[in-house]
């Protein structure tokens, strides 16, 4: 008996002390080479064998017993990355081939100077950036690869308002490595009541360039690329090419079917949110990898008026935070490949009654974004 709880407590003792993985591993094969050892007939301690208990034969069945379930377990590993690949590793390539691109002057000096900045790209992370990222090398399901990819992944964030102040502050804080915005308005004294990127002495600047001060004091071993211009079709295509990954964090129906459609036709998924005085939706829009996409769920855009704008109808400060820190979390766990993101979920968030709910939608035969016609 005390051979098989030997087994356990090492076990035990390695998840509460954060051992790696293979070092457990590793001395669970010490422990049960010594049970086969200690009880073995001829050469084994018959009197420790008693206080250990169990059978020889018993303890040499279960090496291989061991070894069937661990090569189960890793079979199921392989096959389930196969399913859900981190997004870095689909646009690795075409991420690689691109160039920085901002609208404005200010912007290219921003952008090219951020661009230049320490840490950033594929490289091996530094000490600083180590430090930093502590917490994330800490977690199992993160850890030094996926901090790698993080910094290796390129993600454009649409709007700089209340979804996207927190999705791009953490998205920094991440270790993200390139961060796109894009947005053409300015700072206006009403956004501060939510859109915590931006500062009382920054009224009157161009959102991103302000969001961009705010994301290189927060992080410099990122490099953020502020396009101070509205997305227009012609050009956003282009634009999320450059990019892994995009979340939309914007107000307008025009703007969010636009995007949904590029993401689709391009293949990249879509972290998008929207919400309204007290309530939040989330979900990732990603039909290359066999979730709907937005058009799928929402096929009929609502009719001009319809649905009132947070200018109109008024939102609770924190409830764009909420989703918008919601977006960094969705956008972190595709590029690291940890946990299952809401792909073919939609998360319904009411603040009022505290509550969530999440709940299964599906691709849509006929999609005009995303149906085999396109
Ligand atoms: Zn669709």
């Amino acid at each position: 008996m005390i051979g098989a709880l030997g087994f356990f407590a090492l076990w035990a003792a390695g998840r509460l002390l954060r051992w790696p993985p293979a070092g457990i591993a590793a001395l669970l094969a010490l422990w049960w080479a010594a049970l086969v050892l200690i009880t073995a007939p001829g050469i084994g301690v018959p009197p420790l064998a008693a206080v250990l208990g169990g059978d020889f034969r018993l303890w040499v069945l279960l090496g291989p017993a061991a070894l069937v379930v661990l090569a189960y377990r890793a079979g199921l590993a392989v096959l389930r990355a196969r399913a859900h690949p981190p997004v870095t590793a689909v646009s690795a390539a075409a991420a690689a081939a691109s160039v920085p691109v901002a609208s404005s002057p200010a912007a290219s000096v921003t952008a090219e100077a951020a661009a230049d900045g320490p840490g950033r790209g594929t490289g091996a992370l530094q000490p600083q950036e180590i430090e930093r990222y502590a917490r994330h090398l800490y977690l199992r399901e993160i850890g030094g690869p996926g901090q790698q990819r993080l910094k290796a992944a390129r993600v454009l964030v649409i709007g700089a308002g209340g979804l996207g102040a927190p999705a791009l502050l953490y998205l920094a804080a991440s270790g993200v490595g390139t961060i796109g915005v894009i947005d053409d308005d300015a700072v206006e004294l009403s956004n501060l009541q939510r859109q915590v990127i931006h500062a009382t002495d920054r009224l009157g600047q161009p959102k991103v360039l302000s969001a961009a001060t705010a994301l290189a004091a927060l992080n410099p071993h990122v490099a953020i690329r502020p396009h101070h211009r509205r997305l227009d079709a012609a050009g956003a295509e282009a634009l999320i090419a450059e990019y892994d990954l995009v979340l939309d964090g914007t107000d307008n129906f025009d703007t969010r079917y636009l995007v949904n459609r590029l993401c689709a036709r391009a293949g990249k998924p879509l972290v998008g949110a929207a919400l309204g005085q007290w309530e939040g939706q989330l979900a990732v829009w990603d039909p290359a990898r066999g979730g709907p996409c937005y058009e799928c769920v929402f096929p009929t855009r609502p009719a001009p008026g319809l649905v009132p704008s947070c200018a109109e109808a008024g939102v609770a400060a924190p409830l764009p935070g909420i989703l918008g820190a919601m977006m960094a979390m969705e956008a972190v766990k595709l590029i690291t490949g940890a946990g299952e993101p809401l792909r073919g979920r939609l998360m319904l968030h009411d603040a009022l009654d505290a509550e969530t709910r999440v709940i299964a939608v599906k691709r849509r035969p006929g999609c005009a974004a995303c149906g085999e016609a396109i």
